[in-house]
């Protein structure tokens, strides 16, 4: 199966796809990780795209685009992926396309994960996640049992993304408005769309998830309208 998350920054397609991964033993792909990788490991890339990030651009195209199509043909992508955070623009979706049209392939699903503004910049700015085994966190909504020990692997050392403070996240929330969600009429007029509620329980998400991908044994592809 060949899935695609979308969603605004803190919607939770990261927590969705983990979930995902284990129940269909495919791999989450997300930009975001591949990029946060590159910077701490200061590659080429991960110079280029350490500033942007930070201002909460996107990175240009051609890098994501070319980052992305290495990885899609590795091994463990045979029987499908979860893509999470990308297609990010017209021109990724586009690239995107034709990536899977010249493997003789197409997404199956896009799931949109729907949640408002206001509640994102309070899920987002609160988070933070285990550095040994990335379980994800947050001040409010989802503490650790046991303050600063992490639930599932006992670690005490926890991160922060450098750019979840709050004015890094209104801009991603408006580079999201205006450069990604031109991408759901896209998918929409092809009947792949889907659009959960992101505003319910994590497990209601995955639910609502589930029950889509359940539901979409035919699924009509017939080519869509072209972006803008
Ligand atoms: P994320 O972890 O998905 O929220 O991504 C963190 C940051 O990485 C974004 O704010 C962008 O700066 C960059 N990024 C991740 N994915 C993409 C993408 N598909 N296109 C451009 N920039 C990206």
């Amino acid at each position: 199966m060949r899935l695609l998350l979308l969603g605004p920054p803190g919607a939770g397609k990261g927590t969705q796809a983990h979930r995902l991964m284990a129940r269909y033993s495919i791999p989450q792909l997300a930009t975001g990780d591949m990029l946060r990788k590159e910077v701490a490991d200061r590659s080429e890339l991960g110079r280029t795209a350490a500033e942007i990030m930070e201002r909460g651009d996107l990175v240009s195209d051609d890098l994501i685009i070319a980052m992305i199509a290495g990885r899609i043909d590795q091994e463990d992508c045979r029987n499908g992926f979860i893509l999470d955070g990308f297609p990010r623009s017209p021109a990724q979706a586009e690239a995107l396309d034709t990536m899977l049209s010249s493997r003789a392939s197409a997404l199956d699903r896009v799931i949109e994960i729907g949640v408002d503004d206001d509640i994102l910049v309070s899920r987002i700015t609160g988070r933070f996640t285990c550095r040994a085994c990335g379980a994800g966190y947050h001040d409010v909504f989802r503490k650790p049992a046991r303050s600063g020990v992490c639930d599932v692997c006992g670690s005490t050392d926890f991160v922060r993304r450098a750019d979840d403070n709050e004015d890094t996240v209104r801009s991603r929330l408006a580079v999201y408005h205006c450069r990604t969600e031109p991408l759901l009429p896209y998918y929409a007029s092809r009947g792949i769309l889907v659009t959960v509620d992101g505003m319910a329980g994590i497990d209601a998400v995955t639910e609502q998830i589930l029950a889509a991908l359940a539901a979409s044994s035919t699924i009509d592809s017939d080519g869509g309208r072209p972006l803008e």
